[in-house]
This record gives structure tokens, C-alpha cells and sequence, in this order.
């Protein structure tokens, strides 16, 4: 009896689809995006689609739901009855653009999930034991709504022993913003992603944020999402009504390193100036990091690493719509000495998919915000898995 079980075991490992299905539902803005169900022998694996405010030109394309749900007859076909580790090499083949980058990542992360029984981490690496630290948007702005040109207000627990306590140093530091920008009354709500946004400058929520941080013992980082304030060669603040050229930026951008003791920033330029990418990487002690630049595609870090334009690099998965591709890119990242920060999207899901990834790849930090259950879903993961592992680490960040 035992042997027999084992037998049927080990062919279940690589089981058939039986059925797919997919349905709509609500992200983190309340618009509707694509959840795919997909049944196994083994059960149900789902997995649903993020999506971004501040996209970058480089991204993979998506499809509209309507088409996507049209088109879904027929692509359903090709993959019922083929095995779950089939599933990229059938996405590849008909093309990620033509099925929509939405539907090909979710069918390549139910193919995963499917294939390790929803225990991703582990079917990636068998040894993962080190934890990413959380990177937390505190305040936000630009293309995800508040008052701030820059994007994200951003803390690092650096000093944080493991995930929970890690976890819980943002979410003190949040609170405590809110109750200071909410007794002086300048708080403006919560933005997409679950960030305060409040009537403070640029440069005066920096202040805020590093000055709580600081009181936690925690480091704090932008990301500026430049390509969403540049227009014809500058970049436009629109509280402090300042232009600046890309050379002015980046005077700007190292006097907030300096006077912040800033440890991350991300997009300091827009998506194709390589060239004052790696001019800061080479002026300042600090993540340089990569998201619009590279949209996690293996021939743009590729050109990046060449040109030396940054230190590190976003891993978002739908950028590039397959859980293949953004390995690949990992891989090489990691072979290039970037460090890799795996990250959410602000019009995300529940979908807990990247907390697998950052600890199968030893992604030294995962940036998946604070509050919201779209963003709390990732940490609760991330919990999780360092109760399953065996002697669980937070990694090192050596800059
Ligand atoms: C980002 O720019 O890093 C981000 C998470 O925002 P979005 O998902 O809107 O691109
Ligand atoms: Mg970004």
C-alpha cells in the first residue's frame, strides 16, 4: 500500500490541466483585473494579475479584460490536458504579447503554484532561508495620488532581526506619521497604495518620514518615478514649482543622499538616460536602483550593467509577464552584483506570489507597502514561510 502511494505520488508531480478558468476581480483601486482558477489533480492553484500607475514604456503589453475574456475559449484550449510544466513553453510559443502579459503571468504563476503545491519558495530552492527586509511606502504621490512630485516616501528596518519584527517597525513607523500629519491636520488620506499623502513638499515629507524612521532605528529611501515628471528635457516639481535639467537632478538628488543619509532610491531619471543613472551610481554611497529603466527585462539590464547605471534593480513580473523571464533576469542580476528588490505593483491583488519569489531568489528586500490587504497579503506570506523554514535569516544589505 505505502509503495503504491509513492508511485502515484511521484507521478503526480507532474500532473495534467484539467480545467482553467477565469473570472474578474477587484484590485487594490477597485478596478476590476483577471484571476485565473487552475484544476489539477492536486486542486485549484489561482493566481490574479497586478498592474501599475507609473508605467514604464518597456513593459511587457497587456490586454484589455473584455479581450482577454473573449479571446479565452480558444486559448484555454492549448493548454487543457497538457502538463503544468508545459505551461510557459505553450505561452512562449503563441507569444506573451499576443495572449496579454496579464494572462500569461497568471498562467505561468498558477502553473508554479499547481506544480509545488502552493509552496513556491521552496520548489525553487530547496535551501531558502534568507528573508528579504520589507521596504514600506509611507508617503506617497506622483502617479499614485497625494500632493508629492516624488512617488514614494519609502522606510528599511535595517536593524530588524526577522520578518515579524521587521514588519513591525513599519508599520509603527506608519502609524506614527499618520497620527502626526492627522493632529495637524494636513493629512489628505490614504493613496493606491495604502501610503499616507498629506499637505507637505517633497522635500518636508522627507523630512517627516526620516525623522520618525530614524526614531525606529530604520533607513529611508524614494523613489522618484522620474519618468512621470519629465517633460522635454526637465524634471518638474509641482508643489516647489521648480525645474530642473537631468544635471540639476542629479545635484538634487545627491544633496537628499547626503542630507537624508538615504540608503535606497529608485528612478532618479527618466527610462532612458543610462548615462546620469550611472554618473550617481558612481557619486553616491547608496541603492541606486532601477525600475522603469530596466522593466525587469534581461536585455535592458543587460545594457545597464555595461554602462554601469545603477546597483540595483525592481523586479516586477508583469513587466516582462512570466515567471521565466523574471528568473532569468534575476540570475543575471545577481551574477552583475545588482541587488534585486522584488516588488508589488500599486494597483495590486492578494496574490502572494512575489513573497515566494524574493525568498527563493535571496532578494535582499521586497518592496510591498505597509497597509491594505493588498499589500499586508505579502507580508503574512512572508511570515509564514519563515515559520516553515529551517533556520531562517534576514539577508545582508552591503552597500
Ligand atoms: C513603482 O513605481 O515602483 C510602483 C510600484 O508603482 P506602479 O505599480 O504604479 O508602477
Ligand atoms: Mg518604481
Amino acid at each position: 500500500m505505502l509503495r503504491k502511494t509513492r508511485i502515484i505520488e511521484s507521478f503526480s508531480i507532474d500532473n495534467m490541466i484539467k480545467d482553467l478558468e477565469i473570472s474578474e476581480i477587484y484590485n487594490a483601486v477597485k478596478e476590476k483585473t483577471i484571476k485565473i482558477s487552475m484544476k489539477t489533480e492536486k486542486g485549484i492553484f489561482t493566481a490574479s494579475a497586478p498592474s501599475g500607475s507609473s508605467e514604464g514604456e518597456y513593459e511587457a503589453k497587456t490586454l484589455d479584460n473584455e479581450i482577454i475574456i473573449k479571446n479565452f475559449p480558444e486559448i484555454k484550449k492549448k493548454f487543457i490536458g497538457k502538463r503544468e510544466k508545459n505551461v510557459e513553453r505553450i505561452i512562449e510559443k503563441i507569444g506573451i504579447e499576443k495572449i496579454g502579459a496579464n494572462l500569461s503571468l497568471v498562467l505561468s504563476i498558477a502553473a508554479i503554484k499547481a506544480l509545488s503545491k502552493d509552496n513556491i519558495y521552496k520548489f525553487l530552492n530547496k535551501k531558502s532561508n534568507i528573508f528579504p527586509y520589507p521596504l514600506g511606502n509611507v508617503i506617497g504621490g506622483g502617479a499614485h495620488k497625494g500632493y508629492t512630485s516624488i512617488q514614494e516616501f519609502l522606510v528599511l528596518p535595517v536593524r530588524a532581526e526577522t520578518v515579524k519584527e521587521a514588519i513591525k517597525i513599519n508599520q509603527s513607523i506608519w502609524k506614527d506619521v499618520g497620527k502626526f500629519i492627522k493632529l495637524r491636520e494636513i493629512s489628505l488620506g490614504n493613496n493606491y497604495e495604502g501610503a499616507w499623502t498629506c499637505k507637505l513638499d517633497d522635500v518636508k515629507s522627507l523630512d517627516l518620514v526620516s525623522h520618525i524612521a530614524e526614531n525606529h532605528g530604520a533607513r529611508v529611501g524614494i523613489d522618484v518615478a522620474a519618468y512621470e515628471i519629465y517633460k522635454k528635457g526637465k524634471y518638474y516639481y509641482k508643489d516647489t514649482k521648480k525645474k530642473l535639467s537631468p544635471g540639476e537632478q542629479l545635484e538634487f538628488i545627491l544633496d537628499l543622499i547626503k542630507t537624508y543619509r538615504l540608503l535606497y532610491v529608485e528612478d532618479p531619471f527618466h527610462e532612458d538616460d543610462f548615462k546620469h543613472f550611472s554618473e550617481l551610481t558612481k557619486k553616491a554611497r547608496c541603492l541606486i536602483v532601477g525600475d522603469d529603466i530596466f522593466a525587469t527585462d534581461s536585455k535592458r539590464l543587460k545594457r545597464g550593467i555595461k554602462k554601469k547605471a545603477g546597483n540595483g534593480i525592481i523586479i516586477k513580473p508583469d513587466q516582462v509577464g512570466s515567471v521565466s523571464r523574471t528568473l532569468n533576469t534575476i540570475e543575471i542580476a545577481k551574477k552583475a552584483n545588482y541587488k534585486t528588490i522584488v516588488s508589488h505593483r500599486s494597483r495590486d491583488t492578494t496574490d502572494t506570489f512575489i513573497a515566494d519569489l524574493a525568498v527563493a531568489t535571496e532578494s535582499p528586500i521586497i518592496k510591498c507597502g505597509i497597509h491594505g490587504k493588498e499589500r499586508t497579503s505579502k507580508l503574512k506570506r512572508l511570515v509564514q514561510i519563515w515559520n516553515k523554514v529551517k533556520k531562517p535569516e534576514m539577508a545582508k544589505i552591503n552597500i
